[in-house]
Formats: C-alpha cells, sequence, structure tokens
C-alpha cells in the first residue's frame, strides 16, 4: 500500500458553512485527523497520515506558513516510510504556494496540492473528489518527475503553470503555457507526455529570509508618484503588473528605470490573463527582466528566491525567468 503523508493548512476543503445551501463559510474549520476520518469511507488505496501545519483561509498564508509546510515536506521527502506528499490549501493562493514549493523542494517524490471550491458540508462537495485524485496521482512515481502538481476539477496542472481563474465553480483553475499536465479521476490517471524534470535537485535553497518585492499594479493613469509610494524600507525587487505585454506609461517607466540602475530588480509582468511577456529592446538599457508566462503573484515569488540566493544580475535573472 502506497503511504501518503498529509499536510494540512487549511482552506474551503476544510471549511464548514453549517447549512447545506449557505453562500457564507468559515474556511479550515475541519481538522486534519477528522478530515482523515472522512475520506476513510471512500475506499482509497493509500495508507495516510496527517499533520495540521494551519488551519487558516489561504489569504493569510505568508513566510511563516511555508516555512512550516517546507520543512515538514522536507522531512517526509527524505522519511523512507512516506512515498508521496497532498497538501490540503485554500485555492485563493494556492498556485504560490505550490510555485514556491516547486522552486524549493528535491522531485524525489511526488508533491501534490489540492483544494476545493465548496466547503465540506455544501452540496456538491467538490473536496472529497480533489483528494480522492490527489491521491490517485500522488501514488504514481511517474509523478514525481513533474515537479510539484495541482489537482483540481479532474485534472492535473504543472505549478509553474497554474492559476486560478474563476471566484466561483468547480472548475476555477487553469494552466498557462501549458493548459493541464494529466486528466485524473479516483480511477484513473493519464498523462500527457512524459516526465520533464531533470535530476531530483532542488532549484533554489530554502530561505527563511525573503526579501520585500512589490508588485505594481499598472492602469490606465498611473503616474510615477504612484511607484515611491508602493516602495516600503529594504524593497529589494518591484513586478509591474503590466497593461498589455508589461507595458505601463513612459513616466512610470522611468521611474522605475532609475530605480533599476540604483540595483532594485524590476520584472515586467501582465495584468492580462494569459499574459506572456516577451524582451523588448529597451529591457537592456532600462535593466528590467520580462516575466515570460509567470503571472504577477509568481513571478514575485521568482524574483524573492533568485534575490535571496544573492542574485541581482538582470541578465541572469532574465535567463532564471526564460528557464522551465
Ligand atoms: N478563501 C478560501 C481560501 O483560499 C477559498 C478556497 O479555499 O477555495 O482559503
Amino acid at each position: 500500500m502506497t503511504k501518503l503523508t498529509v499536510l494540512a493548512t487549511g482552506g474551503t476543503i476544510a471549511g464548514i458553512a453549517g447549512s447545506a445551501i449557505a453562500h457564507d463559510y468559515r474556511s479550515g474549520e475541519i481538522g486534519i485527523e477528522d478530515y482523515l476520518e472522512k475520506v476513510g469511507g471512500l475506499g482509497l488505496e493509500a495508507e495516510l497520515s496527517g499533520t495540521q501545519i494551519a488551519n487558516i483561509d489561504s489569504a493569510d498564508i505568508g513566510p511563516a506558513v511555508w516555512q512550516a509546510l517546507h520543512a515538514a515536506a522536507m522531512a517526509a521527502l527524505s522519511d523512507p516510510a512516506c512515498d508521496g506528499i497532498i497538501v490540503t490549501h485554500g485555492t485563493d493562493t494556492l498556485e504560490e504556494t505550490a510555485f514556491l514549493l516547486d522552486l524549493t523542494l528535491p522531485g524525489n517524490k511526488p508533491v501534490v496540492v489540492v483544494g476545493a471550491m465548496r466547503p465540506a458540508d455544501a452540496v456538491g462537495y467538490d473536496g472529497l473528489r480533489n483528494f480522492a485524485n490527489a491521491v490517485r496521482v500522488a501514488s504514481d512515481p511517474d509523478a514525481a518527475g513533474r515537479g510539484v502538481l495541482v489537482v483540481m476539477g479532474d485534472r492535473v496542472f504543472g505549478a509553474r503553470d497554474v492559476y486560478k481563474v474563476r471566484t466561483r465553480g468547480t472548475e476555477a483553475f487553469r494552466g498557462f503555457p501549458r493548459e493541464s499536465v494529466g486528466l485524473v479521476t479516483p480511477a484513473s490517471l493519464e498523462w500527457f507526455g512524459a516526465p520533464w524534470r531533470s535530476g531530483t535537485d532542488a532549484a533554489f535553497a530554502w530561505s527563511d529570509d525573503l526579501p520585500e518585492v512589490v508588485i505594481l499594479y499598472a492602469h490606465a493613469g498611473l503616474d510615477a508618484a504612484a511607484v515611491s509610494r508602493q516602495l516600503v524600507e529594504g524593497t529589494r525587487g518591484i513586478v509591474v503588473a503590466g497593461v498589455g505585454e508589461g507595458n505601463m506609461p513612459e513616466s512610470v517607466r522611468q521611474e522605475l528605470a532609475r530605480l533599476a540602475a540604483r540595483g532594485i530588480c524590476v520584472v515586467r509582468a501582465s495584468r492580462a490573463d494569459e499574459g506572456l511577456v516577451d524582451r523588448e529592446p529597451e529591457d537592456a538599457t532600462n535593466g528590467f527582466v520580462a516575466a515570460r508566462a509567470l503571472n504577477p503573484q509568481k513571478a514575485r515569488i521568482l524574483l524573492q528566491l533568485l534575490i535571496a540566493s544573492g542574485e541581482s544580475d538582470p541578465a541572469a535573472i532574465q535567463r532564471a525567468f526564460d528557464g522551465r
């Protein structure tokens, strides 16, 4: 029997409304022991053990929870009695946690992040099916060569690709540039293509001290003064959620170029859905980096890890954004 470690952080998958039809509910109400008892009736072909890392709404997830989650995941990955990990998580910031783990965990065993869009006592609760699907994926040794995976709505997504696209409904996630990397049901799993991750080493060492990186949301009428209003003491990087292909008003561009010349890393991403941002000729003179297919919140995480690892050269940072 496959042995899986479940690291629980809360979210709607562990949420309770107190009614099958209510709209409002509280995230992170069911503890991991009760949750494992709940899924015990599904007849899943895996031995599950659980650890409660947190039990909160994922809007409140941040460095402290990430640190505890990463440490628990590292312990499980080096435990011969563990074959794979499932992380239960709120869907609102699931993509950020999944991408952070993808960049900082070794790839020796499957790691799957899963959530739900409806609380556990709602009619049509999707959490049980998503969880059963996650067990199916985490039990497949082939999953390990694909980095951290996200399972939602019968689909498997790569952590780098996945993002939340809807505030309601069970089909709330999409992947870009790869739509999804597999299809799953509690009884079947089909991968699209071969594993892509070579070697098992983590791309980045874990850092307890992630630097301050802000996201600047561009819009019509944004002026240069907004840049300095957003900077806090010790800001090391700025990700622009640009209009279109990472664009911004000219005065903002000039202000950011001044900051880049002073050593602040500036990454151009897009506020658009499916916002692929390629380099433009002025990036070299401005000292900017293009986020490629990463959305602003994921670009922020990659930039934090790069800065924490001592990287500040825009050309080297660009190479990291270009890489898969
Ligand atoms: N607000 C919830 C959370 O992210 C939403 C969810 O889990 O679906 O924790």
